[in-house]
């Protein structure tokens, strides 16, 4: 120790007192951030010396090293934190680690309920990092000399409860020695690895060496805050490597500094692949947070909206306050700030990249596009952007995991079409054999292939593009049926009476199925199925309808109206059965047996029982009409 000069004793004020309590004990969780608190102040210290050196050439003390030491002493149970940085004059100890520059919160904060205080953006807003050393000291000394010159040091020492103390002493650099004095508890923050670790995780990218025991514990610069000219890839992928600890080189970086309406730095990237896809839970956000290169938080959710949770990176503004707690990000100004200007600038990036490189953008499309397609549900804001990025199957594509933007749909509709199609199911084999898409095969209307059960919920969230309403094919009255009237069905080759005969099979129908479907009717949209379900309209579709039911199990599907196709050879030949009162009983098996069929086409799951008895009672009587027919002829 140095010679021991007077001693002055200071109390620290009532409110001081207060303050050390509610701040030790309710605002930190992790008492490790004690660290990164002690090495930002040093870091600020140090930032402010360089700009003092910057602005006065000929100042004193040039040749100092602007670096941080970490001293471990484990037989003592100390850290010392040295840094070369500002330091402090005797006026300044009193005023800056004596007192609490916002007194007028200090009220307000102290009547605050415990969870209020968490809650409370006024706590962010303090002084009071230096404080959270007490999280893990029994004593606190400060040992500084300013870089003004001939400055006089001092000592300050403190055990964080009533009072702290001056003391001159003699110190040799200019600069600032925080040797904490650990409680018995605490004792394993002398351990060299575990300071290391903590350094990495909070400090890595503070820009001045931090040694611990004469060793550089981070490494990386703070690339994000550079010109983007001064960057080489390499540097850009190896750092996507470091905060992602994924070994790829990711699809797509955004790297921006903003000046206005706030200054902000960022560099977000998108992995090549989607993990979520591969068997992980959901993906937590990946973006880390900075103030001023200072870590507050690795996983901060309120930078980008859920449906850009698969972005990584950083972003690093000098206007969030480092002691910001979790609870106040959602009323934080400049987080909401940065926050829409980030979604704008990532959906630019992906309409340039969809405009540009056609090729990388479906890459992306197929690894992140079900989780970045949520967006088009969510967020009402983007809308408009995120519609133009979404993309599907349609029938006008050859493969299965070709894609089309809804704007090329658009760009081909036919001039006598108002609406845009599509058809749910689980594969495009499934919707090319549906009887919803026949009567657009047959006028040549395309339809979007919708294969995976969220797109349908996305489509109805947007509901037009191009002003031109979207809607699943499974629905009665689409736009494209309103002329079909006569046009498809060619009634010239029919038997004469036919009309009454089919009118008499559809009141046979209703009254078989009355129980079953809202309706029975002519359909104009059939070629080669006998009959289908539609939709009412503004119902759901029947997969849309299975989504609710997966999440709900009480919902019961709705009923639909049963279309039949009166060119159909099964329609025509019971039509004809349907005549003769002896044949009822039959036709009306078969009735029910077509209304369970087109439910099993549309994927719907029913009790199987009625419809196997069912079945076997047909097979009997075809087995019998055809052995029948055999005895006609032998005989
Ligand atoms: P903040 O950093 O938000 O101002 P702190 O409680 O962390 O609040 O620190 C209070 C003040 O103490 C700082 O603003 C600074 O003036 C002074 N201080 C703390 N540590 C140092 C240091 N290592 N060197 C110089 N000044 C320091
Ligand atoms: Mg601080």
């Amino acid at each position: 120790m140095s010679e021991n000069k007077k001693e002055e004793g200071f109390e620290f004020q009532a409110e001081i007192k207060k303050l050390l309590n509610i701040l030790s004990h309710s605002l930190y969780t992790h008492k490790e951030v004690f660290l990164r608190e002690l090495i930002s102040n040093a870091s600020d210290a140090l930032t402010k010396v360089r700009y003092h050196a910057l602005t006065h050439p000929d100042c004193e003390g040039k040749e100092i090293p602007l670096e941080i030491n970490i001293d471990l002493d484990e037989k003592n149970k100390t850290v010392t934190i040295s840094d070369t940085g500002i330091g402090m004059t005797r006026e300044e100890i009193i005023q800056n680690v004596g007192t609490i520059a916002k007194s007028g919160s200090l009220d307000f904060i102290a009547n605050l309920s415990e969870e209020a205080r968490k809650n409370s953006n006024i706590i962010g807003q303090f002084g009071v990092g230096f404080y959270s050393v007490f999280m893990v000291a029994d004593e606190v000394r400060i040992r500084t000399k300013s870089y003004q010159k001939d400055a006089q040091a001092f000592e300050w020492h403190s055990d964080g409860t009533g009072k702290y103390f001056l003391t001159e002493i003699d110190k040799e650099k200019r600069g600032t020695d925080i040797v904490i004095q650990l409680k018995e508890e605490e004792k394993e923050y002398t351990d060299k690895s575990k300071i290391q670790s903590i350094i990495k995780k909070y400090s890595n990218f503070v820009s001045f060496p931090i040694l611990v025991g004469g060793e550089k514990a981070n490494q990386i610069t703070a690339i994000w805050k550079e010109p983007k000219k001064n960057i080489t890839e390499e540097q850009y992928n190896e750092f996507y490597k470091f905060i992602t600890n994924v070994e790829e080189t990711p699809l797509f970086r955004h790297h921006t500094s903003a000046e206005a309406p706030i200054q902000f730095s960022s560099i977000l990237y998108c992995p090549a692949t989607n993990r979520e896809m591969y068997g992980y839970k959901k993906l937590d956000h990946g973006i880390q947070l900075y103030s001023n290169k200072i870590l507050i938080q690795s996983d901060c959710k309120m930078l980008l909206p859920e449906y850009l949770r698969f972005l990584h990176g950083v972003v690093d503004s000098a206007d969030i306050p480092l002691n910001i707690s979790r609870e106040t990000f959602q009323d934080n100004r400049i987080i909401h700030a940065m926050k829409n200007i980030l979604v704008k600038q990532i959906l630019k990036l992906l309409q340039e990249t969809a405009k540009n490189e056609k090729e990388k953008y479906e890459t992306f499309w197929r690894q992140q596009g079900r989780i970045f397609k949520e967006g088009a549900h969510l967020d009402f804001e983007n809308k408009e952007a995120l519609s133009q990025l979404l993309r599907f199957n349609s029938s006008k594509c050859s493969k299965a995991d070709d894609l089309i933007a809804l704007k090329e749909y658009a760009d081909r509709m036919k001039p006598e079409q108002n609406e845009i199609y599509y058809i749910t199911a689980a594969s495009r084999e499934a919707i090319e054999k549906s009887p919803y898409l026949e009567i657009f095969k047959k006028k040549d209307v395309e339809v979007l292939f919708l294969t995976d059960p969220h797109d349908e919920f996305i489509l109805s969230g947007i509901m037009e593009f191009e002003k031109k309403p979207i809607r699943s094919a499974d629905q009665a009255n689409l736009d494209l049926l309103k002329d079909a009237d006569k046009k498809i069905v060619d009634t010239t080759e029919e038997p004469k009476g036919f009309e009454e005969t089919f009118k008499h099979l559809l009141k046979t129908m209703r009254l078989a199925l009355a129980d079953r479907v809202t309706d029975v009717k002519e359909s104009h949209r059939l070629v080669d199925s006998p009959c289908c379900l539609v939709n009412p309209d503004g119902m759901p579709s029947v997969h849309f309808q299975k989504l609710i039911q997966m999440m709900d199990k009480e919902y019961k599907t709705t009923k639909k109206i049963m279309e039949v196709n009166r060119k159909h050879q099964i329609i025509k030949n019971l039509a004809k059965m349907n005549d003769n009162v002896a044949h009822q009983p039959l036709v009306e098996k078969i009735v029910n047996q077509l209304c369970d069929n087109a439910l099993m086409q549309d994927g719907v799951v029913f009790e199987p029982m009625n419809m196997v008895t069912r079945l076997n009672d047909l097979m009997e009587e075809l087995t019998k009409a055809t052995l029948g027919d055999v005895k006609r002829i032998i005989v």
